[in-house]
């Protein structure tokens, strides 16, 4: 089938001081109808900012290169008026933090009933009625009373799944969930992406994930995307990600993810950290914190390569399958 969203060659480079630093560095991805994918990656690997440029929501300050496409249409670069047509409708996004989203001076089932005007030109009686069907949707019980609650009387819980309700007003093809349970303690946490996850099976949209912890996206997406410094580093199904990880980073993500079923074990957290964006190293941007980095790695970027069946990863060397990075003896110094 044809992808639903198609990603690229996307980069994003904020311009302060003169000087420009690039956050997202030719990112190449594709979204199919109604499928849940996870995107991976530390604080300031580009996972959000990919889709802020998206939807045209970064501060004037950065220049986005690139194409984003949904269904045919182009997004970057494109009018007001096509962006307006896009968000909310076609694409919509949710973040960690519900007040992003909700108002704290309006009741929510007026911001619900505003959102309904606003996306689907729903009024009186209809949007009242839609309205109850949104909170019934994200799973808010005695939702008649909600009505007149301000967010600040809702638990964190409920907030997000007020947020949700908004980012279904307008029916979209694709929900962008940024890191959406975060500040959510862990059942909560379940609750939440197991909502996500009924919504998206019922009403056949797309779901874009997320999350700095891969232990997060692990049970709720069909395949996960691993961003690195700006760049994708790889990309598989779920089962071929936890199962057979080809990046060392990924892998290392991995060996630091705490087990379920398996002996407890110490969780060893890859040492160093993400460089800042404009400061990447020249090749691979992993180099610095990689336990196999060879000269080469140093000055040439390694590109993005198939290394299976829908799994692409883009390091120099090809780790045979079942083999971590994290294992091997190191390369010589
Ligand atoms: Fe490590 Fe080199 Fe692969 Fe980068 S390209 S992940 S530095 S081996
Ligand atoms: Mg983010």
């Amino acid at each position: 089938t044809a992808p639903l969203v198609e990603v690229t060659g996307l980069t994003v480079d904020f311009e302060r001081d003169g000087r420009s630093s690039r956050a997202v560095d030719g990112v190449d991805l594709a979204i199919a109808p109604g499928e849940a994918l996870g995107i991976v990656g530390e604080s300031g690997s580009g996972k959000s900012v990919t889709w802020l440029a998206a939807l045209g929501l970064l501060p004037a300050r950065a220049r986005v290169g690139g194409s984003v496409r949904i269904d045919k249409q182009q997004l970057i670069g494109a009018a007001p008026k096509v962006l307006e047509g896009v968000r909310g409708k076609r694409i919509a996004m949710i973040f960690q933090d519900p007040s992003s989203c909700l108002n704290p001076v309006h009741r929510i089932g007026w911001q619900l009933v505003e959102a309904l005007k606003l996306h689907r030109g729903l009024d009186g009686a209809a949007a009242e009625a839609a309205t109850l069907r949104l909170l019934d949707q994200v799973g808010i019980a005695d939702a008649r009373r909600r009505l007149g609650d301000f967010p600040h009387q809702l638990s964190g819980g409920l907030n997000q799944r007020v947020m949700i309700a908004m980012a279904l007003a307008g029916e979209p093809d694709l929900l962008i969930a940024d890191e959406p349970t975060t500040a959510l303690d862990a059942t909560i946490q379940a609750q939440i992406l197991a909502l996500l996850a009924s919504i998206r099976r019922d009403t056949g949209m797309a779901l874009v994930l997320i999350s700095h912890d891969l232990g997060v996206v692990a049970e709720n997406v069909n395949r996960v995307a691993v961003m690195y410094a700006g760049r994708l580093v790889e990309e598989a199904m779920g089962q071929d990600l936890f199962g057979a990880a080809r990046h060392p980073y990924t892998q290392g993500l991995l060996a630091a993810l705490p087990t379920l079923t398996g002996p407890r074990r110490r969780l060893a957290a890859i040492p160093g950290t993400v460089p800042e964006p404009g400061k990447a190293p020249p090749g691979c941007a992993f180099a610095p914190r990689c336990p196999l980095a060879e000269p080469r790695c140093q000055s040439e970027p390694p590109p993005v390569r198939h290394v299976g069946l829908m799994h692409r990863a883009a390091c120099h060397l090809q780790i045979d399958v079942g083999v971590s990075a994290w294992n091997l003896p190191r390369a010589a110094e």
